[in-house]
């Protein structure tokens, strides 16, 4: 398994986060050696680098869909710039803000994760249901903003 296993059961398996195992830093980032470059690396990079046959420059930042660190899995896996992962990141603590002053039943987490997924386009929206055990309507609703407003 190259180290990677599974994590979570899930009826789609790579839909599942692929929780790294081995040397983890604090943040939860896994580390992997790189055979072509003989050094070790950020497996989540590493392992978008190999599926993309390409070698990543130190500005370009792999994000995370699912908000896991030491998940490998391509396909939870975006090249974004680190603007826009910056950017992201005060994007989710305004929405933490929106959290607490909502009785919506879905998470925050959920809620991003299922508009991320959605903006990748690798899945629709019955698919996206699968994934997070909602109903496609439910999904669609978010997905329109009807459940979760852009601003608190
Ligand atoms: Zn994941």
């Amino acid at each position: 398994m190259n180290g990677f296993v599974p994590a979570g059961q899930s009826m789609i398996k790579d839909l599942a986060c692929h929780i790294f195992v081995g040397f983890k830093d604090k943040r939860g980032y896994g580390f992997k050696y790189d055979k072509r470059i003989k050094k070790m690396k950020l497996a989540h990079r590493l392992v978008y680098e190999l599926k993309h046959d390409c070698f990543l420059k130190k500005n370009e930042v792999i994000m995370h869909l699912c908000d896991t660190p030491s998940c490998v899995n391509p396909q939870h896996l975006r090249l974004g710039s680190q603007a826009e992962n910056l950017k992201d990141c005060r994007d989710k603590k305004r929405h933490m803000y929106g959290d607490r002053h909502t009785k919506s039943k879905i998470s925050l987490k959920k809620a991003l994760l299922i508009r991320k997924i959605y903006q990748s386009g690798a899945l629709n929206q019955s698919e996206i249901g699968i994934l997070v055990d909602l109903n496609q309507s439910t999904v669609r609703q978010i997905l329109m903003g009807e459940t979760w407003k852009e601003t608190p």
